[in-house]
């Protein structure tokens, strides 16, 4: 090796530390899972407040507000609701709420919750932007199941937030506490029924399926309510 060789080498290496040093040190800012996704541009709602407590230990998976990003907001935001991060069928991510707030979004959970909206008309049966399914949570209608990039993205915001899902899925009235949930679980039956299917795929993600194995455990596990 040279002597130009060598510093040059001390200075990838120097660059890479120094790199590593400042990406450990923006991720610890606050110890939040959910700092890379914190966004400009945030939207307010009319609802919620500072964390009662000083960290959220809850996710509230949800689906179905409108076909895109501003369709949802304005669809929530007129009922005096709000979502953390809304994801739309091309995996885009918009956040509605500050990550240092509440809003109201499930029932009693809010206050524990971060909300994240998985964009997906679901319960129209006359057009379907992916694959349908029978919907085996509100029978005689179809469910549109989410787009692959939302799936991946989904998986992307979780994967390291020190939550997992909790349940089985189909669980109904649930207690709250800490964990990811579909917004079906923590509600009573004949009132909501999203966020099932993104759960199931999330379980199969932990538990160390790939996104195509997950998604296909994910359809047979909705298709047998199991
Ligand atoms: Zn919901």
């Amino acid at each position: 090796m040279t002597r130009t060789e060598k510093k040059t080498l001390l200075a990838i290496g120097l660059s890479a530390g120094l790199g590593a040093m400042f990406l450990l040190f923006n991720r610890s800012n606050d110890g939040n899972p959910f700092e890379d996704f914190d966004m400009a541009g945030m939207l307010g709602v009319p609802r919620g407040g500072p964390w009662a407590t000083s960290m959220p230990d809850a996710v509230v998976l949800h689906e179905s507000v409108g076909w895109d990003i501003p369709g949802a907001i304005g669809a929530m935001r007129s009922g005096g609701y709000g979502v953390h991060w809304l994801i739309d069928g091309e995996g885009q991510l918009e956040s509605m709420v500050e990550r240092n707030r509440w809003a109201q979004h499930v029932e009693k959970a809010s206050q524990r919750a971060y909300g994240i909206e998985v964009i997906n008309p679901y319960q129209w049966t006359g057009k379907s932007w992916t694959e349908s399914l029978p919907n085996v949570l509100w029978p005689g209608h179809n469910y549109t199941l989410p787009t692959n990039l939302q799936l991946m993205r989904l998986w992307d915001m979780l994967e390291n937030s020190g939550v997992r899902p909790v349940g089985t899925g189909w669980e109904r009235d649930m207690p709250a506490g800490p964990g990811i949930y579909a917004h079906a679980q923590l509600t009573k039956p004949g009132k909501h029924i999203d966020g099932v299917f993104p759960l199931l795929y999330l379980q199969a993600r932990f538990a160390g399926k790939d996104h195509e194995a997950a998604r296909a455990e994910a359809i047979d596990r909705w298709k047998a309510k199991r």
